[in-house]
């Protein structure tokens, strides 16, 4: 590719990113906030006609529709970004190779030391500040400027860069370090690697879950010990409950990037942990934080971590499988062009990094179906556990400030890797149908 085509290209794809971006609809964000206290409607009273489905409709029409409006336009246009970060790394990655770009950064590399290690090093360090200053011009747009028009980031441009530049910095430390090992596995076992490559990444993978919580979070946000006993107590009295061997539940300041709620299960072995993000806290209601730690225990209580890295494995040693073989036919063809020596050449990174995008963009709706799967799971085993089917259903409603909350069943499995607003309310409703002797004494609020 010559290098006008190249600037046409990327022109092209800002033109049409700004079209898209443009067709949205225009939306008030004061006037289409999510309702932030949401009553049980009547229809989700207990009854002798209690109906599931009409009381899944009754909390959904509580959400108006400029609400509405704005969380699918924001999770549809997340739709786009998908494909848009697609071919933009694409492009990136496509250009490195065929303009020669590659292949003089791994000639700087060789002229300045003359260690192989350091080389190797050498050579990730330019290529990661030149694809992240490549790809900035849609990282910015994305995580900073869509962001803001939908009212979801609390950060101004200068902390924001600063996150990115720590994101930039904890890559290319963690990233050059499997990097030099990959590398050196391909030159010791050029017939094997892709079986060894495969081994050293799970593990390394595994391992930077592990110090995840206690190293790299804390470079971004603030993670203390949740004191406040009104909110603690029922949590841990419910962890007790499901014979969860927990002293402690965590919080982190979420608030300082985002508006948006959230909870999670990090680490793995001895760092593994709940965090509460403080949204969820100042903004949800006792009961919804209940539902919400319920589900976060099930995620817990039923191993899902580790059942993910299991998940993750497998996929790793196939994509390994089908980067062997796309390398050996890709630089068969155009090795030489792009000035790439072969597989043990550093400067063959950005095609391994091309075959990986393709890879996950079509792997897109297998990796949110494996993981919408065990949020059902999580979802059902946190209703079970915190009795808050209500809760559960008010949470389902604010976390719909991010996520499409009545979507198609194909879209639903394509882009979701959570259940869908409506499905999770639903999943609540029928819960609460079948324990309607849990709230007689239930009502509206
Ligand atoms: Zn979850």
């Amino acid at each position: 590719m010559k290098s006008r085509s190249l600037v046409a290209v990327l022109v092209l794809c800002l033109l049409l990113l700004a079209g898209v971006d443009h067709a949205q609809e225009k939306v008030d964000l004061s006037q289409s906030q999510m309702p932030s206290v949401i009553s049980i409607p009547p229809e989700a009273l207990p009854s002798g006609h209690f109906d599931p489905e009409a009381a899944t409709n009754a909390y959904l029409a509580q959400i108006p529709a400029s609400a509405r409006a704005r969380s699918d336009a924001y999770f549809e246009g997340g739709y786009w970004l998908i494909l848009w970060d697609f071919f933009m790394s694409a492009v990136i990655y496509l250009a490195l190779l065929a303009l020669g770009w590659s292949a003089k950064m791994r000639n700087f590399a060789v002229r300045s030391t003359r260690f192989a290690f350091l080389q190797d090093l050498l050579y990730w360090l330019q290529f990661m500040i030149l694809t992240f200053l490549l790809g900035f011009p849609l990282g910015i747009y994305e995580g900073y400027f869509r962001e803001h028009k939908y009212g979801l980031a609390t950060q101004t441009f200068g902390p924001w860069l600063g996150d990115q530049l720590k994101a930039l910095l904890v890559g290319i430390i963690l990233g050059g370090l499997l990097f030099a090992v990959l590398f050196w596995i391909v030159r010791k076992l050029p017939r094997t690697w892709h079986i060894w490559g495969a081994v050293v990444t799970v593990g390394f993978t595994i391992f930077s879950v592990m110090i995840a919580p206690v190293f790299i979070f804390p470079l971004f946000n603030k993670v203390t010990r949740l004191n406040d006993p009104k909110i603690t107590a029922p949590i841990l009295s419910m962890a007790r409950a499901n014979d969860i061997a927990a002293h402690d539940v965590f919080q982190i300041d979420a608030s300082k990037q985002s508006t948006r709620m959230s909870a999670n299960v990090s680490g793995f072995g001895k760092t593994m942990r709940i965090t509460l993000n403080d949204n969820l806290l100042r903004r949800g209601s006792p009961e919804e934080i209940q539902a919400v730690m319920g589900h976060e225990m099930g995620h817990y209580v039923l191993n899902h971590i580790y059942k993910d890295m299991l998940f993750l494995s497998v996929v790793t040693v196939l994509f390994f499988a089908l980067l062997r073989w796309c390398l050996d036919w890709s630089l068969a063809r155009w090795g030489g062009a792009w000035g790439v020596h072969g597989i043990t050449d550093v400067a063959v990174l950005p095609l391994v990094f091309l075959i990986a995008s393709v890879f996950g963009f079509l792997f897109t709706p297998i990796g949110n179906t494996q993981t919408r799967t065990t949020e059902h799971e999580a979802d059902m085993y946190g209703i079970n556990a915190s009795r808050q089917p209500d809760g559960f259903a008010q949470a389902a409603i604010h976390l719909g400030e991010y996520r499409k909350m009545n979507p198609g069943p194909i879209e639903e499995f394509i882009f979701f890797d959570h259940p869908s607003g409506r499905r999770r309310i639903f999943d609540a409703m029928q819960w609460k149908a079948e324990n309607l002797g849990l709230f007689q004494n239930q009502t509206t609020r």
